[in-house]
């Protein structure tokens, strides 16, 4: 007697038939083939077609072929090509294909990456990535990782690590008693953290409002001698890579007098701490072995599909005891548990793109692409500043800050370029003044999509906004 349901019959031959598999190929490829020539903003009629996605949820089974060209059809219009050559926005990240086929590899797998008797294989790779890291980025060997969705979470742990321990060097189990009556935490930083950073202070307990800022100088980074005195209860937050111009905080600087004074140094090095993987650009990260943790994206300047970013602690048990959970079910093994080292239990084999591209790289091939991605944001402002345009940041890193010569012309400007189709930047304000932002951030970029996306800021400058 077959009890099977049709629903799930259906569902057996999908898999058997592999034609959906087969459609949903075809359809990756097609966009694929058209990425770096397609608009990279989706068109007005692009983001109207997704009103069709505006309906009550189905009461019934849908067809599976309908579904995936509703996404083909629909969806795909609607993206923003962050994968190709000329998406400059925030500090958005391509993927090297070999990682975008080890994702699709493991989707089929499904992995859960929490313990190593559920995923022996999201393990090994974790405690093989942990070791690249290290050595990539020239930190103290023994350093843990954790592997989480980005820098947001990754600084989340690395401060929640600080915490912990800072408190039980005082005698505090704040796992155990919390937070209410602990001796208090000072916590330092420079005046343009990131907004991550405020957020993870926010909830740890830690308040945004009841930080001490130490001013910064016109790139945005700290004055290390404005520094307040430090003492054994300061958690000192500094950034290599700010996330408008790209400078970093003099990190040798910093660490130095918080090593004497016993206090913990997290370094938020978002897109950053790989300029740590380049010896042109290593002098940036100075001193970052001297911090007790830090959080990075893979997913920005190392061009690792999303989600993927990493916390790393050089005291394994300060982030252990951080992210600890108990249950009797939960079978620990001698291998690597990820879970030890992350806030979530069950959690995707993030790390398998995470391998595939540290492989497909190699330390030469990480290299390449940060001195690349740096290269073409100098190319970026000189072609510019030919132009007339005003690049208000030291191009150190993949940053550069543009202006016209008024503010309305600026912002005039930005509109165009992102109407324009040609290319895409973002705004912000930097010293009180709106900037177009260019973040080169992208494998793909290459100097024809530099010179072909200043050509689009120079017609964007010229049409009436
Ligand atoms: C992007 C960024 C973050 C946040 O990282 P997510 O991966 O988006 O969570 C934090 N700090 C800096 C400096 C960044 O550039």
């Amino acid at each position: 007697m077959d009890k099977k349901t049709d629903l799930q019959i259906e569902m057996f031959a999908q898999i058997q038939t592999r034609k959906l598999f087969e459609q949903a190929k075809s359809y990756a490829y097609a966009y694929l083939d058209s990425v770096f020539d397609r608009n990279v903003f989706p068109t007005g009629e692009a983001i109207k077609g997704l009103e069709i996605f505006d309906e009550p949820l189905p009461a019934t089974p849908g067809d599976p072929i309908e579904i995936l060209h509703w996404l083909h059809e629909y969806g795909s219009p609607a993206t923003t090509t962050i994968t190709g050559g000329r998406y400059f926005g925030f500090v958005n990240g391509s993927s090297v294909p070999t990682s975008l086929a080890a994702r699709w590899l493991s989707d089929v797998w499904d992995q859960n990456a929490a313990l190593y008797v559920i995923s022996p294989i999201a393990s090994q790779l974790e405690t093989t990535c942990e070791k690249w890291l290290v050595d990539l980025l020239d930190i103290p060997p023994g350093t843990a990782a954790g592997f989480v969705s980005g820098t947001s979470s990754a600084t989340l742990c690395g401060l929640a690590a600080a915490r912990n321990e800072l408190l039980k060097r005082q005698g505090w189990d704040v796992n155990a008693e919390g937070l209410f009556g602990a001796p208090a935490i000072r916590v330092i930083l420079g005046e343009q953290a990131h907004a991550t950073v405020f957020k993870a202070l926010a909830l740890l307990g830690l308040g945004r409002a009841r930080v001490e800022t130490v001013p910064v100088d016109n790139q945005g980074r700290m004055i290390a001698n404005r520094m307040p005195e430090l003492d054994a209860s300061c958690l000192v937050i500094a950034q290599a890579g700010n996330v408008n111009s790209g400078a970093f905080d003099p990190i040798a600087e910093i660490c130095e007098r918080a090593r004497n004074m016993g206090a913990w140094v997290h370094v938020d090095g978002a897109f950053g701490l790989w300029a740590a993987a380049s010896r042109s650009r290593k002098y940036l990260t100075q001193g970052i072995e001297m911090a007790d943790s830090w959080s990075v994206d893979a997913h920005k300047t190392l061009n690792s599909p999303y989600d993927c970013g990493i916390v790393l602690c050089k005291q394994r048990e300060a982030l252990v005891s951080a992210m600890q959970a108990t249950a009797s079910y939960i079978l620990y093994s001698d291998k690597r548990d990820g879970m030890h080292y992350t806030p979530e239990m069950s959690r995707r084999a993030r790390v398998v793109e995470l391998w595939a591209t540290l492989k497909a790289l190699g330390k030469d091939g990480v290299e390449e692409l940060v001195d690349r991605l740096c290269e073409y944001a100098g190319q970026f402002a000189d072609l510019l500043r030919q132009q007339g345009f005003r690049i208000l940041n030291d191009v150190v890193f993949n940053q550069v800050l543009v202006a016209c010569d008024t503010p309305e012309q600026t912002k005039a400007t930005l509109d165009n370029i992102q109407a324009s189709g040609e290319c895409w930047c973002g705004g912000a304000l930097w010293n009180g003044e709106p900037v177009i932002r260019i973040s080169v951030c992208s494998w793909a970029t290459t100097s024809e999509d530099v010179e072909r996306s200043v050509a689009a800021f120079i017609k964007a400058r010229r049409s009436k906004g």
